[in-house]
């Protein structure tokens, strides 16, 4: 259960606590992916659902909370994309389901029929990310939205508010959610440890909770291994396929994916003199990539990284993806 908040994210959590509880039955946040914005939705979730809150926060020890941290809350509701089972086991990975669907949200019109667990409480209704509900769900949501049950707070989330249906934005109270300031940002990477958290900070895009999304991954040195790939990448034409592969794939194929793509946004910003966004740090390299670079060739590559990311957590052919992916990236250079 979550009950604390990010730093950048004190002045709104400031506004909120100000306006009591008046606040508009269903707030949508949002902003770009990695600053916190599901962590902020949950923290509210529990402090509104907790029977002491402490300045807006959650108490971590009342009969509420220990629920929560259960999961097993009878008036919190999160719906989410559903993961296939086995999904911890990596050699068994399936693919997350990309949807929201409408037997989700038709569980929750059956949930909202019942009344309330706590009486005279709050149900607390929380969806994240609101881009995957497909437009079936949505309609039905939308239901929710116009004519909603009495004591529910919903909660919604997206990273791409401009994939939603009108119908549902108009429906929501909408809040643009803080971005951390680089300053804020390192320093936060900082305190948790994060093994060289300027350059995590830099090349997290400024998405700095995209780090610790999961611990396991937290510990990894991921400098070093960049450290690594890159050496390889910079080969161009010259990339030694049978030694370059088992490195990128050093942390399964998805993280492989968005290395090549965030080195091939920066490569192609080289080639129209525009400054890198991720690797500031191997300008040297990529202008020599750029300057060899056949620009129509990399664009197949990107487009061929867009595919193979989409199943990039399918079990099957991940090194065979990958070898297609990086003799591609060889013909981008002369
Ligand atoms: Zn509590």
């Amino acid at each position: 259960m979550i009950s604390n908040i990010f730093p950048w994210q004190v002045n709104l959590h400031q506004q909120w606590l100000a306006q009591g509880a008046q606040r508009h039955h269903a707030l949508l946040l949002s902003g770009k992916q990695g600053i916190g914005k599901r962590h902020f939705a949950s923290a509210m979730a529990a402090s509104w659902l907790c029977q002491k809150p402490q300045l807006g926060l959650a108490c971590q020890h009342c009969e509420a909370c220990h629920w929560l941290s259960e999961g097993s809350h009878p008036d919190f509701k999160e719906i989410k994309p559903e993961e296939a089972e086995g999904s911890d086991d990596s050699k068994k990975k399936t693919r997350k389901r990309q949807q929201i669907v409408i037997e989700q949200i038709r569980g929750l019109h059956d949930y909202l029929s019942l009344s309330n667990h706590q009486v005279g409480g709050l149900r607390v209704v929380m969806i994240h990310p609101l881009e995957w509900v497909n437009t079936t769900a949505a309609n039905a949501l939308l239901k929710l939205l116009e004519e909603p049950p009495a004591a529910t707070q919903f909660i919604l989330v997206t990273h791409q508010k401009q994939a939603l249906l009108p119908t549902i934005l108009s429906r929501c109270m909408q809040v643009d959610m803080p971005v951390p300031t680089a300053a804020e940002g390192v320093a936060w990477l900082h305190q948790q440890a994060i093994v060289n958290a300027e350059w995590v900070w830099h090349y997290s895009g400024g998405a700095p909770t995209t780090v610790l999304a999961d611990h396991e991954e937290a510990a990894i040195d991921w400098h070093a291994w960049y450290l690594q790939w890159r050496a390889f990448l910079m080969q161009g034409a010259r990339l030694e396929l049978h030694l370059a592969l088992p490195v990128l794939l050093q942390h399964g194929m998805l993280h492989a994916m968005t290395v090549l793509q965030k080195w091939s946004v920066d490569i192609q910003r080289c080639c129209h003199h525009l400054p890198a966004k991720y690797h500031s740090d191997a300008l040297a390299g990529l202008k020599t990539l750029a300057s060899a670079c056949h620009e129509d060739q990399l664009l197949t590559f990107m487009a061929q990284l867009n595919r193979f990311k989409l199943s990039a957590l399918h079990p099957l052919n991940q090194e065979l993806q990958l070898e297609q992916c990086l003799l591609q990236y060889k013909k981008c250079f002369r």
